[in-house]
């Protein structure tokens, strides 16, 4: 049985898809203008050519395209949902474009899986983004109403209603993860992270908004991965047990402060950070903490990876990939 991964380029697509391939999956992958980027290519590089893998360059937001997937490869146990247009100040910068691939790609998913004979199983990737600033810490799936702060955690919260609307008419299974500040080896350059370990290994200072007031939740990317696994092998359990729509916070439960952050940062890259304090960003939220709770008891979910450890291994990765630009 197949399982279809959207977003294979991408920093936990492509994770996804090796942990899948390692333990010999067939794997189709989808992901777009793979040849100008460097990470893009660079990640489907490092998968190689394992036997079950295959990959296609294509528009999930096309549902023709969606449907080929589902039609061409046999049959499709599950679709992994992962492309989006990521991140708060991407939302801000290109709202039309988020929209559209975030939301009009959860349709053209959803649409296809429900005229597919094989009935496949979603999970998809939702986010702490969902939560607004008016959320109780820890934050919590039984939390009923919403304001999210930006536009992309308004369309991840509209991908939710999307997925519980074709369970209810169509009877679509799924299951979405909210990820909470996913971080690791291939991660995203407009993350934190990233930028911040690059700019004090140049030298160059960091911006921190909202006066190094936030906190955030990080969540190794092994542990997400894991967590997705779980997802992916639960289905059949859900299905048997008449569950069509499943929401899951996957999160490292632990609230960090920025600047806690950052020292745990300064001791992995051996570099001192030159902070220059900004003001709370539009979209941002102040706070972030999983209450993971159901992901334990449903998936077996529990983060392994400690701060300290993961941004080693990630600054570690980081130094590699400079040295090779
Ligand atoms: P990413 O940008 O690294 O990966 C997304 C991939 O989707 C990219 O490779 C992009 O090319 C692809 N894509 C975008 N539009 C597409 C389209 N129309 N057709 C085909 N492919 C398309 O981001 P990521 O961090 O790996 O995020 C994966 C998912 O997890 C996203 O849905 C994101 O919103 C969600 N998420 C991520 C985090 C995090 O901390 N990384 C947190 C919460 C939620």
């Amino acid at each position: 049985m197949t399982v279809v991964v959207t977003g294979a380029a991408g920093f936990i697509g492509y994770h996804v898809c090796r942990a899948l391939l390692d333990r010999g999956g067939d794997v189709v992958g989808v992901d777009q203008d793979v040849a100008g980027s460097r990470l893009k290519s660079g990640r489907l590089g490092e998968l190689g050519e394992p036997k079950g893998w295959r990959f296609i360059d294509g528009d999930i937001t096309q549902l023709a395209t969606v449907e080929r997937l589902l039609a061409d490869f046999g049959e499709v146990a599950t679709v992994v949902h992962l492309a989006a247009q990521p991140g708060v100040r991407l939302s801000l910068e290109r709202p039309i474009e988020t929209t559209t691939t975030n939301v009009v790609g959860q349709v053209a998913v959803f649409e296809a899986v429900r005229r597919s004979p094989a009935s496949p199983h979603v999970v998809y990737a939702s986010s702490s983004s969902v939560y607004g600033n008016d959320s109780p810490l820890p934050l919590s799936e039984r939390q009923e109403r919403h304001r999210p702060a930006s536009l992309y955690g308004l369309t991840k919260l509209a991908d939710e209603l999307i997925a519980a609307h074709y369970a209810d008419a169509w009877g679509v299974q799924s299951t979405g993860l909210r990820f909470f500040t996913v971080y690791g080896p291939w991660g995203r350059p407009d993350m934190a992270p990233w930028l911040f370990a690059s700019a004090m290994l140049a030298g160059r200072p960091i911006r921190v908004f909202n006066h190094g007031r936030h906190e955030r939740d990080f969540t190794y990317i092994d542990d997400i991965v894991a967590g997705v696994l779980a997802a992916i092998d639960r289905a059949s359990a859900h299905e048997a047990g008449g569950v069509r729509h499943a929401i899951y916070n996957l999160g490292g439960s632990r609230r960090v402060p920025l600047l806690a952050f950052i020292a745990e940062l300064e001791r992995a890259t051996g570099a001192k950070a030159l902070i220059e304090f900004a003001p709370m960003q539009t979209g941002d939220v102040r706070a972030t903490e999983a209450d993971i709770e159901r992901a334990r008891r449903d998936l077996g979910f529990q983060p392994k990876v400690s701060l300290a450890e993961g941004l080693a291994r990630f600054v570690a990765w980081l130094g590699e990939y400079e040295r090779r630009a």
